[in-house]
């Protein structure tokens, strides 16, 4: 299955492209709110899977939102693929891998403008997103996936300066500009996918590829991270987890690479979609 949020409102997303809007698909069963499906997840699912859909309509995807605007954590997790993790510097997590939060004001859809801060070093970073279906607390890695409502894309941008000064790094600060959480184009459930723990991702900036890698690769998988991020903090329906990007970032570059107005960001991720970011002063 796969969902979007239409100019605001939730649409289950057909094998063809079309777009069902689900509270008139269900009468009224559920509401309109991209946000507030996940408090109904399972129903949710279960009606889908019960119900012969009407046509949809055909929508392009500068008027999706986020598939999730509103979730009350964005945990981000830092040098989870080692390559990446050895173009900046550090030594590969073995227990636990970095973690800091995305400010909710800084979501957006796939398709927009973003400004950069001004004498700012901003920066890429493609990444395979979960959300979360069923609130997960202490929840072990075999059970994991059944508290994943989907998968999707997002850009976890940087402002270099800002993230790295300081007597201590300020991750959140650094990637919570406005507009430097993109996600979508849609949620895909994991059932969608042929293997949701094994994903090419990459992402080009001005049609030149800078980041290309599979999922695979993340040293810390999906279910590693609900179990490890569970054991401390209950994740909520709704909730984002952003897994950390693959090697090629600007950073990590010699000599090292900044976005640039007029620059276009295309991030991908085979069997969920496209990301699209222009950049201006
Ligand atoms: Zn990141």
């Amino acid at each position: 299955m796969r969902t979007a949020n239409l100019a605001g409102r939730l649409v289950l997303v057909t094998d063809d492209g079309l777009a069902v809007d689900v509270e008139e698909a269900s009468n009224g069963r559920f509401g309109s709110d991209p946000q507030e499906i996940y408090q109904q997840w399972r129903a949710f699912r279960t009606w889908q899977a019960d119900t012969v859909l009407p046509p949809g309509r055909p929508f392009v995807s500068a008027d999706l939102g986020s598939p999730t605007p509103r979730p009350r954590q964005v945990l981000a997790v830092g040098l989870n693929y080692r390559a990446h993790a050895d173009e900046s510097g550090f030594a590969a997590p073995d227990t636990l891998p970095p973690v800091f939060p995305k400010y909710v004001s800084s979501i957006t859809g796939p398709v927009s403008e973003v400004r950069l801060p001004a004498g700012g070093h901003t920066d890429w970073e493609v990444e395979l997103v979960a959300v979360i279906g069923e609130e997960a607390y202490q929840v072990d890695e075999e059970a994991a996936w059944l508290h994943i409502a989907g998968l999707t894309a997002g850009q976890d941008l940087s402002e270099r300066i800002t993230q790295l000064s300081g007597p201590a790094p300020q991750f959140g600060l650094g990637k919570s500009y406005p507009g430097f959480t993109p996600m979508g184009p849609c949620l895909v459930t994991p059932d969608a996918l042929a293997d949701p723990d094994d994903l090419e991702l990459g992402c080009t900036l001005n049609g030149e590829e800078v980041q290309k890698a599979r999922t695979r690769d993340l040293l810390f998988s999906i279910p590693a991270l609900i179990a490890r991020l569970s054991a401390i903090l209950p994740l909520l329906p709704g909730d984002v987890v952003f897994t950390g990007t693959p090697a090629g970032v600007g950073l990590g570059r010699t000599p090292q690479r900044w976005i640039a107005a007029g620059d276009v960001l295309v991030s991908r991720i085979k069997g969920i979609g496209e990301l699209r970011q222009t950049f201006r002063a």
